[in-house]
C-alpha cells in the first residue's frame, strides 16, 4: 500500500510537470535542428532572434478586450518552428521579418474564445480544436527594415469579409502584400487559411493532439 501512494504521488508529480512549459529564455541561442522530438513544444525566442513578438493575447488589445494570457510567449511544437526558421530566412533575404501575433493556444483559452465569438468562420470550435490549440499555426504579418507593419488591409482577428484571401477590394500594394506574405509561407511547408490573411497552418498538422499546457511567466 505505501509503494503504491508513492507510485502514485510519483504519477501525479509527472502528470503535472508535463502540463507546463518553461518561458525562461535560454542564455544561448539553441539549435532546433538538434532538437530529436518534432512533436515536443519549444518557445520560440530560444531558437532566433530575427522575430518580432506582439502576442496580442497576453494584452487586453484583442477581440476580447481582456488579457488571457500569462505572459507573451510563442510556443509551437518543433516541426513548427522549423519551418517558421526557413520561412523567415526568406522574408530577411528580402528584407522584411515575420511579426508574431499568436502561436500555441491552450484549449481553455479557445472554449473561452469560443463564447465569445461562437462563430465558427473566425473562431475554431473547442470541441474539434484550432490548429493552434495543436502547435501548428501561427498568426502573422511582416515587418520591413525599420519594424514598420506592412499594410494588410484590415488589422489582425479583424471579423469581416475584408480579411478574407478571396475580397480583391482592396489596393494593389495591400493586394501585393498579402500576395508576398502567402507566396514564402506555402514555400515553407505552411497552408493558408481563407477568411483571415494572419493566419498560416503546417501542413499536416490537423492530426495532432490538442493541448491544454500552461505556460510559467519569468518574474
Ligand atoms: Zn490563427
Amino acid at each position: 500500500m505505501k509503494n503504491f501512494s508513492f507510485l502514485l504521488m510519483v504519477i501525479v508529480l509527472v502528470s503535472c510537470k508535463s502540463t507546463y512549459l518553461d518561458a525562461k529564455k535560454s542564455p544561448v541561442l539553441l539549435d532546433i535542428n538538434k532538437e530529436t522530438d518534432d512533436y515536443a513544444f519549444v518557445n520560440l525566442k530560444n531558437y532566433s532572434n530575427d522575430f518580432v513578438f506582439d502576442m496580442k493575447y497576453a494584452t487586453p488589445d484583442n477581440f476580447l478586450k481582456e488579457k488571457v494570457y500569462p505572459c507573451g510567449e510563442c510556443f509551437l511544437r518543433v516541426k513548427t518552428i522549423k519551418s517558421l526558421l526557413e520561412a523567415n530566412k526568406a522574408f530577411l533575404d528580402k528584407g522584411y521579418k515575420i511579426k508574431l501575433y499568436d502561436c500555441y493556444r491552450p484549449i481553455a483559452i479557445q472554449k473561452q474564445m469560443w463564447k465569445i465569438v461562437p462563430n465558427p468562420t473566425y473562431v475554431a470550435n473547442p470541441k474539434k480544436g484550432s490548429i493552434h490549440n495543436k502547435g501548428g499555426a501561427v498568426d502573422i504579418t511582416l515587418v520591413d527594415s525599420l519594424g514598420i507593419e506592412l499594410n494588410m488591409g484590415t488589422k489582425f482577428d479583424f471579423f469581416g469579409e475584408e480579411a478574407s484571401h478571396n475580397y480583391s477590394n482592396l489596393s494593389k500594394d495591400i493586394l501585393e502584400n498579402r500576395k508576398f506574405l502567402k507566396e514564402i509561407m506555402l514555400q515553407h511547408n505552411f497552408k493558408s487559411f481563407d477568411s483571415e490573411w494572419w493566419h498560416y497552418n503546417l501542413t499536416n498538422s490537423s492530426a495532432d493532439k490538442v493541448s491544454n499546457q500552461k505556460w510559467r511567466c519569468e518574474d
